[in-house]
């Protein structure tokens, strides 16, 4: 029997933060002036385990999981996280997923895909350095994360999705031109609402693009037609191309939300559990977990949390919303 929470939606989806630490600063996410020198990243010693993180997803699947993302912060900076992805590819029934920024990914996909990964998204808000650099505000280089989807599609990922966050004024210029690089690629490019994560970016409606202006962008030089959902609470809408040039996606959590098909739990790198990406504050495993809780305590403790989660920020958000503290999305995960 499928979790239900207050509103009948099932436990399903699982993302798992392994680390608060990126080396990006976008500034959607982890805005320089707060994430600088002085900020204070989790100390290596408050991190779950491994062997923590397995347990919980092995209890987890027990109760309907049935897709785990690893995300962050930025993944493929906690150390030997292919081994992560190996313990957990041992729990039966589950797709492992991860996104990232591939800023790392030339060299990890190998072992990623040895270790188990089904699937990866990779974030890429713009082709034009300049733009990219921008959005980073590290000086990456967009080439490197070209290099790192090709990579992961050299070791057999596929489809790959790409993310791409859109703000206004600064990268909405690369729509049509990321488009047109990703048609007839085999992967999948998916168009970000900017959303008000945590409290720190400075979010304002006005910045947002809203998924219809990109759908027309897009529709005016290369004509689009819906296509249905793959399952329950996919999050992105998904659109093709009239000429079989492949598949493009729209998540567009603040214009239209899908809150009603929110089948997502949280887990943080330390071991809190969020039900919602706009929460404030987690409920702390670590008591039970490091205790002498048995499996069957830690399930009860997920199910009383799942139970009575009746969560649906997206739709009651408003500008007075968007000032209210909240969990950092690079602590949570995207
Ligand atoms: N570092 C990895 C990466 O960037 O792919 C994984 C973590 S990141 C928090 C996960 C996803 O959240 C990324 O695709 C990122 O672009 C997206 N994201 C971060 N902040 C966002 C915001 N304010 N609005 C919309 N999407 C956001
Ligand atoms: Fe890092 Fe990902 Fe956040 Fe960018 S979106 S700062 S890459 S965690
Ligand atoms: Fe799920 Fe919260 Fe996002 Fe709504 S706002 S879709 S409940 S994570």
């Amino acid at each position: 029997m499928p979790l239900n929470d207050k509103l009948g939606r099932p436990l399903r989806d699982l993302r798992i933060s392994v680390t608060d630490r990126c080396n990006f600063r976008c500034e959607y996410c982890m805005p320089k002036e707060i994430f600088g020198r002085d900020y204070e990243f989790l100390p290596r010693a408050d991190l779950l385990t491994f062997e923590e993180i397995t347990r919980l997803a092995r209890i987890l699947a027990e109760q309907g999981i049935r897709k785990i993302r690893l995300t962050g912060g930025e993944p493929l900076l906690r150390s030997d996280v292919e081994i992560l992805v190996e313990m957990l590819a041992q729990i039966p029934g589950l797709e492992l997923a991860m996104t990232t920024n591939a800023s790392l990914l030339s060299r990890k996909a190998q072992a990623l895909r040895n270790a188990g990964l089904d699937r990866i998204t990779v974030s890429l808000d713009a082709l034009d350095e300049a733009t990219f650099k921008r959005m980073n505000d590290v000086d990456f280089p967009v080439q490197r994360v070209l290099d790192g989807i090709r990579a992961a599609t050299e070791v057999g990922f596929s489809p790959i999705k790409i993310n791409m966050v859109v703000k206004r004024g600064i990268n909405d210029g690369d729509i049509l031109s990321t488009a047109r690089y990703f048609h007839g690629s085999g992967h999948i490019l998916r168009f970000i609402e900017f959303m008000d994560v945590g409290a720190t970016n400075g979010w304002r409606m006005d910045d947002v693009v809203p998924a219809k202006e990109i759908l027309a962008i897009i529709n005016a030089e290369m004509p689009i037609e819906p296509l249905e959902q793959n399952y329950r609470g996919e999050v992105a809408n998904r659109w093709r191309y009239r000429d079989g040039g492949g598949e493009i996606g729209l998540i567009s959590s603040v214009t239209q939300p899908f809150c009603s098909d929110c089948t997502r739990l949280r887990l943080s790198p330390r071991g809190e559990l969020y039900t919602c990406l706009f929460g404030v504050t987690g409920h702390d495993l670590r008591p039970l977990l490091r205790g002498r809780a048995s499996d069957e305590e830690l399930a009860d403790q997920i199910a009383a949390i799942w139970h009575p989660r009746g969560d649906r920020y997206s739709e009651i958000r408003s500008s007075e919303t968007a000032s209210l503290p909240k969990v950092e999305m690079s602590y949570i995960g995207g």
